[in-house]
């Protein structure tokens, strides 16, 4: 295999999770044909102590695409962008809570808050600004269920 120099280099970073997911895949599943650097791995993985850190069973990016196309993950996929946005406009709102009742708080410490809630607040606007437009021009509001 001529790759095995490059994948040699990547095989410390795989053991500590520096590679991107791309680099994790090509990785594993060149380590899945080549005994050489599978050997090498493994050599490295027992020096380096960090023992079952990364494993071959570990979900890859195939098994998320596949996921990923399946429609009967449709719902579960907005349900989970719905928790994502829920979640950080929670946050977002425990930061502005702590933002506005705790004046010890450093002002370096203060201002990225106030901007990413200032931002997330103009983006929420946006959006229920649209909805509401929207809302406004849909033919079928006005049909009776
Ligand atoms: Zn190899």
């Amino acid at each position: 295999m001529n790759n095995c120099e490059k994948y040699r280099g990547l095989l410390v970073g795989l053991l500590d999770r520096e590679l991107n997911p791309q680099e994790t895949v090509e990785i594993n599943e060149h380590l899945v044909r080549c005994a050489g650097c599978r050997e090498e791995y493994e050599r490295l993985r027992d020096t380096s102590g960090k023992l079952e850190a990364v494993s071959f069973e570990e979900p890859s990016d195939e098994i998320l695409r596949r996921l990923w196309r399946n429609p009967f993950s449709r719902l579960a996929r907005i349900g989970g962008i719905f928790l994502i946005v829920a979640g950080y406009a929670a946050l977002i709102c425990y930061a502005l809570f702590q933002f506005f009742t705790s004046g010890k708080e450093n002002f370096w410490g203060k201002v990225p808050i106030a901007a990413i809630g200032i931002g997330f607040l103009i983006l929420l606007l946006l959006v229920i600004l649209e909805r509401v437009k929207s809302y406004g021009k849909d033919p079928y509001r006005e049909i009776k269920r």
